[in-house]
């Protein structure tokens, strides 16, 4: 219900909803009434065109490794007026049940994981923990019931089910993949069958815990998971249903694609939304890219080729990613890229879509203006990624979202001297503002984006197969190694309990997730 789609390209852009997001708004209104010079260029022959022949040296870049905000036209809580275009925007934290918070009586960052065989502490590790010789088997020394984390509810199913016999989660996710039949014929999963470790990431109204089955529901030792929990009163509340339901959907269909993070169950319960997600050890590339300052080419053209086929997957089947950034790739054990964050993507067709979403330095000029926007916005921001890959900071870079859209609707791109000249014109192709004219979403679609002599000597078939490691392979001690991962706070208590009745709506659509 947020975002509008329209068959026609002339079909002028809707109004925005009325819970269009004020700053983010304003910012896109005003720059369209005022005739500023975002709208002026817009127009005017030449200055879209990305500047490729002027030479900058690199720039001081900011050095913090906070998230980048994301714009969207539904969230009021996005802090667009915040002068960093790096500012840390960590939304409203998970909020557990009265009931559920009781349980938290020590920070989850207390306990911590080690692996004695190896000798070798992550900077999340203590002696706390060890392994079984047998299975790596991770026994926890501290009073960890006392410790842990529980999300089970007085009103989840598995309160009122019966304990025995204990499902294990490893054959309820292998079933997930067979037939119908048998899929049906599968318990369901519940919040309180798994051991909340500690958060790996948290995204505008979602927590992002690393998880590993409890002993009944386990299979051995080496059993972690990644557990996106959604508060329900933040979704309802922040009009993110429809792109909640898309992400769940989407995960589902993407399963195939081995550098799309697999979804392997999602589930509600009285609060909250639950996405089972394989586990991505090696963190965000975000990071990597912050501690390195830059890339080299053979590390950005592995990493983009790999995006590449994620984006030609994925448009192949009418989906539109539109939150192409460092921080939503992970890398995995090997250093293959993992694509997470599935919530503004949608199935679009060869349709357009109005919504405003996005992150302010990655968005195309289409969506500023609110012209309409198609699968291109991806191939638009594939060039803004190679571009702060090899530089370290994105090409359209500013204080406020509001100069960075003026900058992108200009569409001036200065590159470092010491890119040459066939990266920038993958680069300028990719950022064209003339959409028929941009690199991808020309009638050969990726193709053309894979025959760019920028992939010179990648071997697509060897990417795709994953035969070879990344550029950079994360050292890890165990699977549930967390070395790669920022420390977060624990959430707050919420207050204000969802309450499903207030809601009838919208518990329509959580139904079934
Ligand atoms: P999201 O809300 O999906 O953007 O996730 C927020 C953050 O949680 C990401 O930026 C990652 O740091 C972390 N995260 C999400 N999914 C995974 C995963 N499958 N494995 C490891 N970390 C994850």
């Amino acid at each position: 219900m947020t975002s509008a789609t329209t068959t026609t390209a002339s079909r002028p852009p809707l109004p925005p909803p009325s819970n269009f997001l004020p700053v983010a708004s304003t910012h896109v209104l005003a720059s369209q009434n005022s005739q500023s010079a975002a709208n002026q260029s817009s127009t005017s022959p030449g200055p879209n065109k990305p500047q490729t022949a002027s030479n900058v040296a690199y720039p001081e870049i900011p050095r913090s490794a906070a998230p980048r905000m994301t714009a969207t036209a539904t969230n009021p809580n996005a802090k667009l007026n915040n002068p960093g275009a790096y500012a840390n925007f960590i939304s409203s934290p998970l909020v557990l049940s009265p009931t559920v918070s009781a349980n938290c009586s020590a920070p989850l960052r207390d306990l911590h994981l080690t692996d004695p065989g190896s000798g070798h502490n992550s900077p999340a590790a203590s002696s706390d923990t060890c392994f079984d010789e047998d299975d790596m088997e991770i026994e926890m020394t501290l009073d960890f019931e006392r410790n842990k984390m529980d999300l089970t509810t007085t009103t989840t199913t598995a309160a009122i089910k019966p304990p025995e016999p204990p499902h294990k989660i490893a054959s309820i996710i292998n079933a997930s993949k067979s037939s119908t039949e048998v899929r049906n014929a599968c318990p369901t999963l519940d919040a309180g069958q798994f051991e909340l470790l500690r958060t790996l990431g948290t995204g505008t109204f979602a927590r992002v815990w690393l998880v590993r089955p409890r002993k009944e529901h386990r299979t051995s030792g080496t059993e972690f998971y990644a557990l996106k929990v959604l508060k329900k009163k933040d979704v309802v509340k922040l009009k993110q249903v429809e792109h909640v339901l898309n992400e769940r959907m989407l995960l589902s269909v993407a399963r195939p694609q081995p550098f799309i993070v697999d979804l392997y169950a999602s589930w509600s319960d009285m609060e909250n939304l639950y996405m089972l997600l394989e586990y991505s050890p090696g963190g965000e590339v975000f990071t990597y890219l912050r501690k390195m300052r830059r890339f080299s080419h053979a590390q950005t053209q592995f990493y983009i080729a790999s995006v590449t086929l994620i984006l030609e997957f994925l448009h192949d089947r009418g989906i539109v990613y539109r939150d192409l950034k460092p921080e939503n790739i992970l890398l995995d054990a090997r250093g293959h890229v993992k694509l997470v964050d599935f919530g503004f993507a949608k199935k679009i067709g060869s349709q357009e879509t109005y919504t405003l979403c996005g992150t302010p330095e990655y968005l195309s000029p289409e969506v500023i203006q609110s012209r309409g926007h198609t699968t291109a916005v991806d191939w638009w921001a594939l060039g803004i990624l190679t571009y702060e890959f090899l530089c370290g900071f994105p090409p359209f870079y500013d204080n406020s979202p509001f100069a960075i859209y003026e900058k992108i609707v200009q569409g001036r791109i200065s590159f470092p001297a010491a890119l040459d000249a066939t990266t920038r014109d993958f680069i300028s192709r990719l950022c064209e503002a003339d959409l028929t004219n941009r690199l991808g979403n020309l009638v050969n679609g990726a193709r053309d984006v894979k025959g760019h002599p920028f992939f010179f000597g990648v071997d697509w078939k060897a990417l795709s197969e994953q035969r070879m490691n990344g550029p950079l392979v994360p050292e890890l001690s165990f699977p549930g190694d967390t070395r790669y991962f920022d420390e977060y706070p624990l959430p707050s208590p919420d207050l204000e309990p969802y309450q499903p009745k207030l809601h009838t709506r919208d518990e329509e659509f959580f139904k079934d997730f």
